[in-house]
């Protein structure tokens, strides 16, 4: 029998399921987020806590052909040190070797964190410009939901200054900042492998290398033609939205261009706006409003023009 305030170790989804959806279950995997927000908050005494991590249902790579499916119990050192990882997503694996450090990572899960919804993690600019989704499972079943469609705004994280969680404590993470119901977890994560032509690049701004979440980070993923033409392009920055933004968001003015400076300025400028939308909660607007434009500009410099960015590792 279950009470409030234990902790419990699921054998299995179904079990999970069931117990996740019981009136304030808390699942986790890792613990690296959840532990952070926990301790010493006494909103959390009389949650039921369902351990996700290590569960062998949930512990597994599969290359799938055009796709790898990763198993949400998978930790972030687990994924760095599959070849398949690093051959066909390149871009994900380096977003998620640049997550805190080597002990935070040996616990993280990919799906904590993306599950966290933090603006500033790592892993979610790259699994949205690489159009990946999620399969949830409850009590009613499984559905498959695009990254992209995932997130909930949350403007209380945009108060954050890094790791400095001052305001959002949110211990309802999968109703209150994801678009799941109470008790659906994420059970796998599902990522079209990128192709010879399909260029990347992930950056991290932050203030301590070893450790700190970004204060700034993005992906971007993008292709040329025979003749030089941009055919595809995708940027999300992390670190400024309420929720995960691929741009451009409608029109993609870089198509069947030749790519050059003036050209991605019209990027720059179509984020650079949006942004000043968030003037009155980004934390660090001021210095943020300003880096960004410029990283972004190198970023395009380095995936189009094969221009490396000034010291690939920034720090401030
Ligand atoms: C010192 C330190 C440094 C860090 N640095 C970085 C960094 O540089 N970059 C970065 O991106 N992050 C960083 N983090 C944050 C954290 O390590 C990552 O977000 C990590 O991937 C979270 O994974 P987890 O398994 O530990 O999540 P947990 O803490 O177990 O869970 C996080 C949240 O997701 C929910 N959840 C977990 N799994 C599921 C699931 N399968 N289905 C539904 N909900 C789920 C939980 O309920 C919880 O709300 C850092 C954390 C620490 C403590």
């Amino acid at each position: 029998m279950i009470q409030v305030g234990d902790y419990c170790r699921p054998a299995s989804v179904a079990e999970a399921v069931t117990l996740c959806a019981r009136e304030g279950a808390v699942s986790f995997a890792g613990g690296t987020d959840l532990m952070v927000k926990a301790r010493g908050r006494s909103q959390f005494r009389d949650k039921t806590f369902v351990d996700l991590g290590g569960m062998s249902e949930l512990s597994f790579i599969r290359d799938e052909g055009e796709t790898i499916s990763i198993g949400a119990a998978v930790t972030l050192t687990q994924l760095l040190q599959t070849a398949a990882i690093k051959e066909s997503v390149p871009l994900l694996w380096q977003a998620a070797s640049r997550v805190a450090n080597r002990q935070v990572r040996n616990r993280a899960t990919l799906a904590g964190n993306i599950a966290n919804a933090c603006p500033a993690s790592d892993c979610i600019p790259a699994l949205m410009v690489l159009g990946a989704s999620v399969t949830v499972t409850g009590t009613e079943g499984e559905r498959t939901i695009p990254v992209a469609e995932l997130f909930r705004s949350c403007e209380a994280c945009l108060r954050h200054d890094g790791m400095q969680v001052r305001t959002c404590f949110f211990l309802e993470t999968v109703t209150k900042k994801l678009t799941l119901r109470q008790g659906e977890l994420i059970t796998s994560l599902e990522i079209s492998k990128q192709s010879a032509e399909q260029r990347s690049v992930f950056y991290k701004l932050t203030e301590n290398r070893s450790s700190g979440m970004a204060v700034l980070n993005f992906a971007m993923t993008g292709s040329l033609g025979a003749d030089g033409t941009v055919t595809a392009f995708s940027v999300c920055p992390g670190g400024v939205f309420p929720k995960p933004r691929c741009f451009p968001e409608r029109e993609n003015p870089l198509l069947g261009r030749l790519p050059d400076r003036a050209l991605f300025q019209s990027i720059v400028q179509e984020i650079s706006d949006s942004l000043a939308a968030e003037k009155d909660t980004l934390a660090g607007y001021a210095y943020k409003s300003r880096v960004l434009p410029e990283i972004l500009q190198d970023g395009m410099a380095q995936l189009f023009l094969g221009i490396p960015m000034e010291g690939s590792e920034w720090s401030i």
